[in-house]
């Protein structure tokens, strides 16, 4: 009998997580492997932060906490998008979560009914399709170019919208390109979106701090009042706050939405870590000094890397302005051949090569909806980035 539920047919396990699990077989079997396919910063969870999370256990804060997080993370959480984004939020329009992965899927799962459509500009973050078919709903992938600069169209967004579209994402600093949307751009949008009431629209807005320009961040919901009531913003420490492992996001929207995520945690994971929680307060409510520093040690690292690649004939990219990625294009690699005698027909295969033969993992953009690119992921050690570039060059340089 097939013990497997029939939904399980229509995901895949996560391409990052898979990554992971090579790396570490590799590792164990003791080959010196350098990761840069994982979408995580090396940089400690600041000591203050870290501090908060002790204190609370501590104080014995390591309880069930209301399943939408405590009233002080609410407080904290309304603080900072009205700070940062000037987005004014009631606590019951918030709800704290385990990641915003979990936001997100909870979002989905709350709204999507059978057929339902979600609109994923690709390349996208690889978990937003399985999501949706997850919820029963039906991914519409649109594609974004490389030459508009990896950004939704205005007249792509119009075409794909249909009386049956329940949800637009957008994912601006994005992952894997680092394109950030700028306020002209998000208007642009935010016009055809106000002609189409039955769409709601997830800014998933992560890597907010990680940004490389000066130009302020923007969010939809905060530039078009008018689209506040069917946007859902998500937010999360894993990013801007190095926080990967305490698993907390968080989001604001209509608190009928909000209500419904709400339930439906109460019936998973409920409250996401107390200890975590107040954590977050800290990170929250305290001027986080430590960005400056981070972004310029990780703009040193975008520069090995486009340096890395503007050396190497058949790679190109044009610099990321945000997130920790770049993406690049890898088509004048299809076609060589391997050192052992194969062929490189896919960007799959590029980043095949690379781990087997320069013992570099990165991820193909054949995971993103986007071909051929390999994401590079540069938030690692100085040291190890430059030996990962220097390999990658090699192996690069070894083909035929
Ligand atoms: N959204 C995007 C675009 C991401 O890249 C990630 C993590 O890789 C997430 C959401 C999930 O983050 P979290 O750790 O908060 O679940």
């Amino acid at each position: 009998a097939e013990l497997i539920a029939r939904r399980m047919k229509r995901v895949r396990p996560s391409p990052t997580a898979v990554i992971s699990d090579i790396v570490r077989a590799m590792q164990q079997n003791g080959i010196d492997i350098i990761n840069l396919g994982e979408g995580e910063l090396d940089f400690d969870t600041p000591q203050p932060i870290k501090q908060a999370g002790i204190d609370a256990i501590e104080r014995g804060d390591t309880k069930y906490t209301a399943v939408s997080g405590t009233e002080a993370l609410k407080r904290a959480i309304i603080g900072k998008f009205q700070r940062e984004n000037g987005l004014v939020f009631q606590p019951e329009e918030i709800i704290a979560g385990c990641g915003a992965k979990q936001l997100i899927f909870n979002a989905f799962l709350a709204t999507i009914s059978p057929g339902d459509e979600v609109i994923v500009p690709a390349p996208y973050w690889v978990s937003y399709p399985d999501m949706v078919a997850l919820a029963e709903g039906e991914p519409r992938i649109v594609p974004c170019s490389e030459q508009s600069g990896w950004k939704l169209q205005v007249a792509d967004l119009a075409a794909a919208i249909t009386p049956r579209t329940r949800w637009l994402i957008l994912n601006s600093p994005n992952n894997p390109t680092g394109a950030v949307y700028s306020r002209e751009e998000l208007q642009a949008l935010a016009k055809v979106l106000l002609d189409s009431p039955q769409v709601m629209i997830l800014s998933d807005d992560i890597y907010e701090h990680m940004r490389h320009d000066a130009e302020p961040f923007v969010t939809l919901a905060q530039i078009e009042p008018r689209l506040r009531d069917r946007t859902l913003t998500v937010n999360g420490l894993s990013k801007g706050y190095s926080m990967t492992g305490w698993r907390i996001g968080y989001a604001g929207g209509p608190a009928w939405l909000i209500s419904a995520m709400q339930i439906l945690q109460s019936q998973s994971t409920s409250n996401p870590s107390s200890i975590s929680q107040a954590a977050a307060v800290e990170a929250l409510t305290t001027p986080a000094v430590f960005h400056a520093d981070w972004l310029r040690r990780l703009a040193a690292r975008r520069a090995v890397v486009m340096s890395m690649i503007a050396g190497v004939p058949g790679l190109g990219a044009e610099l990321p302005p945000g997130a920790f990625y770049v993406f690049a294009n890898c088509r004048g690699m299809l076609g060589k051949r391997t050192p052992q005698g194969k062929t490189i027909d896919s960007d799959s295969d590029f980043a095949a090569y690379l781990v087997e033969n320069a013992h570099v993992a990165t991820l193909q953009g054949s995971a993103f909806g986007a071909s051929p690119y390999i994401r590079i992921a540069y938030a690692i050690d100085d040291d190890r980035l430059h030996e990962a570039c220097a390999r990658i060059k090699n192996a690069c340089l070894a083909l035929r």
